[in-house]
């Protein structure tokens, strides 16, 4: 919640195009209608002067717009919480994804348990299984799980403790349990076992007793099936830089990040993920952040656009986040920077459409080639204008994706000579 609250108050206040715009607009027009009394006398084109000046335009131009396109990307379950989000996303050259429940599908499934003591798989089970009873992370329903499934008995557990991108603890039969990374071991030397494990992607858990690792838990999960295709598509929008950050270990991060080319930062507790965003910020780069968990909270604050995973994140990841992909696939996120753009677009498109109008009318009007009744009837063309204009946001963008796209071109078309 701390860091969640410290990264919000720390975010830069964007201001909005329109916001700069109002500052010098209204003077303006006052200056050009005063000009026009004093230099020619005509009280009746200075009037006309204020009159065809249409500066609702300039309020309208950009919330239109962003009310049509968040509107429509909400009935394609993509939530986008205001403009500033969208200028944001249009900008962005740097996305950031967490690795387990974003990049994976967060479903992981317990492949080996290893006991390291006296204590039998069955015994180890019980215990992990017991102290992770109330967690929400992935590995911990997968734990619940294969303790189900193993017909394991279920145990009390009290007092129990979550530290995100560490572990769980609780106090089962008056002892000690506690079941997390690398981390709750305290540096002690994890057994060769572990490596073999971790080479094969798997994450690991080491479940402790009363401070002594009394086995080893195993979960391979599968990245998720439209990972390449969305990464390929976020390349075909020019973004840049391309990286998981993760709470895992390395060895396991990097067998899943090799397999995407992608870097991967592995090891980072929760405020090392808010850290790695900060330095690609302080670069003066725009950075999205992707992310699903309790731990990706404070990183997803502190990103200028964080996107939480809708159905299957953690509610303090959605709470933190600036948009959410309700539909949890991965390749929505192009589509959401897409959408960004394309409305930006409009948005520019209304501005310089209003711009013309301005100059256009107040030329016209200060001159006194334009009436004061013409110019209130014209008043209302640029509003018209950016409803009719806005309004195409409505519609869904088209589907076809440019990487999609030049696949086929390239089956179909000769080869090149
Ligand atoms: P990611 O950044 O990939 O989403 P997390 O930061 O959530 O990963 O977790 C990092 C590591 O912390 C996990 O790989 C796991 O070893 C450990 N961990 C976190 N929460 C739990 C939990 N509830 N039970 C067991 N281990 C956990
Ligand atoms: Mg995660």
């Amino acid at each position: 919640m701390r860091l969640v609250e410290e990264a919000e108050a720390n975010r830069g206040r964007t201001q909005r195009l329109a916001d700069r715009f109002a500052t010098w607009y209204l003077p303006l027009v006052a200056a050009i209608a005063l000009a026009t009394y004093l230099l020619r006398g005509d009280l009746l084109a200075a009037v006309a002067v204020t009159v065809v000046a249409c500066s609702c335009a300039f309020a309208l131009a950009t919330p239109v717009a962003m009310l049509a396109s968040i509107g429509a990307a909400a009935k394609r379950g993509l939530l986008i919480r205001g403009g500033l989000v969208i200028e944001a996303l249009a900008r962005a050259d740097t996305v950031l994804l967490d690795k387990t429940g974003t990049l994976t599908l967060g479903e992981p499934e317990l492949t080996d348990v290893l006991p390291l003591s006296t204590l039998d798989e069955t015994e180890v089970l019980r215990l992990a299984a017991a102290a992770e009873r109330d967690s929400e992370h992935p590995l911990a329903q997968a734990v619940r799980h294969a303790a189900a499934e193993r017909s394991v008995p279920q145990t009390r557990a009290d007092a129990f403790e979550a530290t995100p991108g560490f572990g769980v603890s609780a106090t089962i039969d008056g002892h000690t349990v506690s079941v997390g990374s690398i981390r709750t071991l305290n540096g002690a030397q994890p057994p060769d076992a572990a490596e073999t494990l971790q080479g094969q992607g798997k994450t690991l858990l080491y479940v402790l007793l009363d401070g002594a690792a009394v086995g080893i838990l195993a979960a391979r999960d599968t990245a998720r099936t439209e990972a390449r295709a969305a990464l390929a598509a976020l390349h075909a929008l020019g973004i840049q830089n391309i990286e998981v950050l993760t709470g895992d270990q390395p060895a396991t991060a990097q067998a899943l990040a090799r397999d995407l080319g992608i870097p991967a930062h592995a090891g980072l507790l929760p405020h090392d993920k808010v850290d790695a965003i900060k330095r690609h910020q302080a670069c003066g780069h725009t950075v999205i952040m992707l992310g699903d968990g309790v731990n990706d909270a404070p990183a997803l604050a502190q990103a200028d656009v964080g996107i939480a995973m809708g159905a299957a994140g953690s509610p303090v990841a959605l709470q933190a986040a600036h948009a959410a992909l309700m539909t949890d696939q991965l390749d929505r996120l192009p589509e959401l920077i897409r959408t960004a753009r394309r409305t930006m677009r409009v948005v520019r498109f209304n501005i310089s459409f209003t711009i013309v109008y301005n100059i256009v009318g107040l030329t016209l009007a200060a001159l006194g080639l334009l009436p004061p009744i013409y110019a209130a009837a014209l008043q209302s063309l640029p509003d018209l204008g950016i409803m009719a204009n806005s309004a195409r946001l409505l519609r869904p963008p088209r589907t076809t994706a440019p990487y999609a796209r030049r696949d086929t071109e390239l089956q179909s078309a000769p080869a090149p000579s």
